[in-house]
């Protein structure tokens, strides 16, 4: 077996343990005689791996009982739909565009209601986070939206943006489990968790209580109401249910080691090996402002395609995986999300340096 750095921005590296785990596991889970993957989901067994995913993810973020955690499918662009079908009482919100998910989104809200791009960082290819301090919100607004961590241009929020008392609705995708967060200042937190916890096919609503309407925009199917899938404990039909074990032996992986703020030191470390290096290179540099970069997703250049490309190519042969950049953006991207242990930065900031001794 030879595992690769896999600096994959999504589907993105695992925590090895994990892995071995589910594959201990893969035929007979614990004495059931099958695998998860083949088990009902109304079963007592499969019961016990929901409900133990769901709390140990409470205990984690510190979700306060008032918010309905939500096991769903149809990845992050779904949300993009649910959240104008389920919130936009008004049919009005504001979004913060601050890269290519925040734009969709935006587009995404515009099919059913009144979507006010409140502030963008478009003028400057998305490299920095705009001032959120006074934004053009109106009392109509139903919600503000963001994404708080931009995976493709690697910024990231350092300060929430000053709502004015609307609530926050956020993408959390790409960050998620990276840090501690303070739900409470949020209406809506959702991602995607195939950057940062578990396989695709299952995406994460974190949503207070008493936004969940009993009644959403006309037409808004069965399955795109948060309610039903509320009131059914995430088990209205059948849940992603291989992918939600998956994410609660993250979860428990992400325990042990000792929560959300170790996370944080474990994030801060790394980031900062790849970063002071950006800033000392004179070959690569880092395209995000230093007050709003990301710890997940680092992009960087060399400022010539032809030298991106031979970097590129040099550091897959040598084990360094999908480090190309955004199609969008080119260049290059390091994510090193929770999974991404500090030796892969380490061996990846030896192997840029060797580079830039020789093609100086
Ligand atoms: C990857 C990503 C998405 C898109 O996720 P899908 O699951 O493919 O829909 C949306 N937002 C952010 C921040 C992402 O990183």
């Amino acid at each position: 077996m030879s595992r690769v750095y896999n600096f994959s921005a999504g589907p993105a590296v695992l925590p090895e343990e994990v892995l071995q785990e589910a594959a201990d596991e893969m035929l007979d889970y614990r004495g059931c005689g099958m695998s998860v993957m083949e088990m009902s989901h109304r079963s007592k067994t499969y019961e016990t791996i929901i409900t133990e995913a769901e709390q140990d993810l409470r205990d984690i973020m510190n979700i306060p009982d008032n918010y309905k955690v939500l096991f769903l499918q149809g990845g992050a662009h779904l949300q993009f739909a649910m959240i104008p079908m389920n919130l936009m009482k008004n049919r009005k919100a504001g979004y913060i565009l601050t890269g290519q998910w925040a734009k969709k989104a935006f587009a995404e809200a515009k099919l059913y209601g009144e979507a006010v791009e409140l502030a963008s960082s478009a003028d400057k290819t998305f490299s920095y986070i705009p001032d959120c301090s006074d934004l053009p919100i109106t009392d109509d607004m139903d919600y503000v939206y963001i994404c708080e961590n931009n995976t493709i241009y690697g910024t990231k929020y350092k300060t929430l943006p000053n709502t004015k008392g609307k609530i926050l609705v956020s993408d959390v995708s790409s960050c998620f489990l990276s840090e501690p967060v303070d739900v409470t200042k949020y209406g809506l937190i959702y991602g995607g968790v195939q950057k940062n916890i578990g396989p695709a096919g299952v995406v994460i609503v974190i949503i207070r209580e008493d936004l969940i309407p009993d009644e959403c925009l006309p037409g808004t199917p069965t399955m795109m109401k948060y309610k039903t899938h509320a009131d059914a404990g995430s088990l209205y039909n059948t849940p992603p249910a291989y992918g939600i074990y998956i994410c609660g032996k993250v979860f428990k992986w992400i325990k042990k080691m000792g929560g959300l703020s170790v996370m944080q030191q474990r994030n801060i470390e790394k980031a900062k090996i790849l970063y002071d290096f950006l800033d000392s290179s004179q070959l690569f540099k880092g395209t995000v402002v230093p007050e709003d970069r990301s710890l997940m997703n680092v992009p960087f250049v060399t400022g010539d395609e032809e030298m991106d490309a031979k970097f590129i190519k040099e550091a897959t042969a040598a084990g360094f995986v999908s480090l190309k950049g955004h199609r969008t953006v080119g260049g290059m991207r390091a994510s090193i999300y929770n999974a991404m242990p500090k030796e892969g930065v380490e061996k990846l900031v030896a192997f840029m340096k060797e580079f830039e001794a020789k093609n100086k």
